[in-house]
């Protein structure tokens, strides 16, 4: 079972010029699913993890999964002004222009173990400004975990200073 043939090449999405990774496959097959849900958690060899963080959207799924798997919370973070009650922001730099994500203050305390998951690791500015949301609020990073990471685009070194695993490495 290769979870490379699972995942589908778009040319052309979300704009002319980019070549999109699309999970879809891998979500639509629940053997490929559950091997790429073991892959992962083989990576953190019983590392205990009191809470695992995912990154808005793709992030959700295989994070509730890992949450699941991993009798784990589950944190959202989210693009500004989804989350109900209060929280952090932290910005990241976009090809034009900045964005950001937030997380709710209450939903990690000083000291917990987190799993940071989403399915992409591209230029790493996402998955920064996640680290920099939950070290704010005290949490200690155990791992970034992606299903892919797209190697020729360097985002490992803006998070080089955590454990990364990822499932697939283009
Ligand atoms: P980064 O911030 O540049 O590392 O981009 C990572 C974010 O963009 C992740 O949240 C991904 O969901 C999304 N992303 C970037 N490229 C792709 C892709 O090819 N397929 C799916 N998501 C992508």
């Amino acid at each position: 079972m290769k979870i490379e043939n699972y995942i589908r090449d778009i040319q052309g999405f979300p704009k002319e010029g980019i070549l999109f990774k699309d999970i879809t496959p891998l979500l639509n097959d629940p053997i490929a699913r559950q091997e790429c849900l073991s892959v992962l958690v083989n990576s953190l060899k019983d590392q205990k993890i009191d809470k695992v963080v995912g990154a808005e959207s793709r992030g959700f799924f295989f994070g509730i999964l890992l949450a699941q798997e991993l009798n784990a919370g589950f944190i959202p973070v989210r693009k500004p002004k989804k989350l109900p009650y209060e929280t952090i922001a932290a910005s990241y730099e976009l090809e034009y222009g900045t964005d950001s994500l937030e997380m709710h203050t209450d939903a990690i305390k000083k000291g917990d173990r987190i799993l940071i998951h989403d399915d992409v690791l591209a230029t790493g500015g996402t998955a920064k400004a996640v680290c920099e949301l939950v070290e704010r609020l005290g949490g200690e990073i155990v791992q970034c975990n992606f299903l892919m990471e797209l190697s020729f685009l360097n985002g490992r070194e803006k998070i080089n200073e955590y454990p990364i695993f990822s499932a697939i490495t283009y």
